[in-house]
């Protein structure tokens, strides 16, 4: 992960004005997954504007990386122009999959991940910028997004609050919530797009004993599905279901 500084020329407009497009340039940049977060401070430094964001890689913001609603945020904000200054690498922040070529992905996020792109690539485990992905209807990410601000908000309530805690644990870990329908729903169209695998993961919260969760099968369709050794942080597979879980995070 990438931090970079975008000026921006003024071009003689309304600063208002100017920073409306700005605005909206960075928003598409952002539902393209070529900008990480939801936070982008911008400075008027007099000559030009600068905004300052978090790219997956390098060339995030190359021209060749922008969808039809980037390619039209750019276009409005013409005369003006803009350039792309890599500032280091982020010390604090994971790197993004680099495989040049995966054998499958996971739907996986959580409420710290603040912004991170919610799909992994299931060899490095690291996840993946998502303009690297073939485009969705629409050419947007948006709903691959508002998966991920849902789960954040329910994992939140199983960790954090004393109010809608086990409303929270069942929807991370139910294969049939609403919030695992919507998932598995993307991990399907996902899996037509790219042609390998998606799976969806299961967060089982508690359990009353390691034994229990040991004896676990594949909720949908009641398969043996342990791993051993596990996958990075998954002891459960179901390769008909695409499903994944873990044991119980108080009994692991
Ligand atoms: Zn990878
Ligand atoms: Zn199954």
């Amino acid at each position: 992960m990438f931090t970079a500084k975008v000026s921006f020329s003024k071009a003689g407009e309304n600063l208002e004005a100017m920073a409306e497009r700005v605005i909206e340039l960075l928003a598409a940049w952002d539902k393209n997954g070529q900008i990480i977060g939801n936070s982008w401070p911008i400075a008027d430094i007099g000559g030009a504007l600068e905004a300052f964001v978090q790219l997956p890689a390098v060339d995030s913001l190359g021209a060749v990386h922008n969808n039809v609603w980037a390619t039209r945020a750019v276009e409005a904000l013409l005369p003006a122009s803009y350039s792309v200054t890599v500032l280091g690498r982020d010390p604090c922040r994971v790197g993004l999959c680099a495989c040049p070529s995966r054998s499958a992905f996971v739907l996986f996020t959580h409420f710290l991940a603040n912004g991170l792109p919610p799909v992994r690539c299931l060899d490095c485990f690291d996840p993946v910028a998502l303009y690297t992905l073939p485009h969705p209807e629409g050419e947007e990410y948006l709903e691959l997004l508002q998966w991920a601000a849902d789960y954040s908000a329910c994992d939140t309530l199983q960790m954090l609050s004393t109010t809608g805690e086990r409303f929270g644990e069942q929807q991370l870990w139910r294969h049939d919530s609403s919030l695992s329908r919507h998932g598995r729903s993307l991990c399907s169209q996902l899996e037509l797009l790219t042609g390998v695998p998606v799976y969806y993961y299961l967060h089982k919260c508690r359990s009353r004993s390691r034994a229990s969760e040991l004896q676990r099968r594949c909720p949908s369709c009641g398969s043996e599905w342990r791993l051993d050794p596990r996958l990075h942080l998954f002891d459960f597979q179901c390769r008909k279901c695409r499903l994944l879980s873990a044991i119980a995070r108080d009994v692991a």
